[in-house]
């Protein structure tokens, strides 16, 4: 296994190794002001979208046949279209049947955080190298500006109670990640007017936690969000934020914006060419 070769991790395999989502994970524990996963439409390419959900098994039929077609794929991810952590028993299982049939491909997930720290022990032993928290505030009160609610141990939060409980999930699941030396990138949804002039503050805290690179991401325009109305950021402001931000932790600059059934280069994606291998095997 080779680290070098994850195309998000490393920006010098973005042109030579891919990677393909498996959406195994259609529910989420959280609701993030800037997301609608109602919304799912093949011209979309944006995280919280996927053409069809699949069962562990269906999902590594499917794989099966991509690696058949596609053959520089590097790395296998679970990024929703929910959260993965939200549907544990899909993530794990399908983490285990990957892991099972191809010993040497990377393995990564990526999430919000609030229900992974139970679960650091699992992606050890399935040897997962690769993690992605979004963490888009470090202050309670600017997280209850952006999630409206949070589920977690079968009860509602809401409000400052949510973004708190958040953080400190976050916290110490990224901490149990850095023990296990599993390598962790942050993704911060940058949202004009509400957490722009933080993600420095994050880059800083979550580097004092051991993460290891930091993705800031535009928001992007979603619509029937409560954040639709959001005038975009400027690309002068996201790169003096990355510069800021960039003092605390290497950015990632070659983000796409994945779909959760993203599959190919990050620069040329070829999911187009393997949908109907999805539905396929979604049936
Ligand atoms: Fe959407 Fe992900 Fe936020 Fe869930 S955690 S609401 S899937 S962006
Ligand atoms: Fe992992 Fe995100 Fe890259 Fe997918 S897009 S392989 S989840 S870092």
């Amino acid at each position: 296994m080779n680290y070098d070769n994850h195309p998000c991790f490393s920006e010098g395999a973005k042109h030579s190794f891919g990677r393909i989502h498996l959406p195994v994970a259609p529910n989420c524990n959280l609701q993030c002001n800037y997301c609608n996963r109602d919304f799912d439409c093949v011209n979309e390419s944006r995280p919280g979208v996927a053409s069809a959900i699949l069962k562990p098994r269906q999902a590594i039929r499917y794989l099966d046949e991509v690696l058949e077609r596609i053959p520089n794929i590097a790395v296998v991810g679970i990024a929703g279209p929910g959260d993965p952590f939200a549907n544990p028993e899909e993530t794990l299982e399908t983490l285990r049947l990957v892991r099972e049939k191809y010993p040497e491909i990377m393995l990564c997930v990526a999430t919000n955080g609030l229900n992974l720290s139970r679960y650091a022990d699992d992606l050890e032993t399935l040897k997962i190298s690769h993690v992605t928290v979004t963490v888009n505030a470090v202050e309670p009160q600017i997280g209850s500006k952006i999630y409206a609610w949070a589920r977690f141990a079968s009860r509602m939060y809401r409000g400052v109670e949510a973004a708190n409980l958040l953080l400190s999930n976050q916290i110490e699941a990224i901490r149990k990640l850095k023990e296990r030396n599993v390598l962790v990138k942050i993704n911060s949804v940058v949202i004009p007017g509400i957490n722009d002039s933080h993600v420095a503050a994050v880059a800083r805290e979550m580097a004092a936690l051991g993460a290891d690179l930091m993705n800031c991401i535009p928001l992007y325009h979603v619509a029937g969000t409560p954040f639709a109305d959001i005038a975009p950021l400027p690309q002068e402001a996201a790169e003096s934020i990355r510069r800021e931000a960039g003092g605390f932790l290497p950015q990632m600059k070659h983000c796409t914006r994945c779909r959760a059934d993203a599959v190919g280069l990050l620069g040329r994606d070829q999911t187009d060419e393997v949908r109907s291998l999805m539905r396929k095997a979604a049936i």
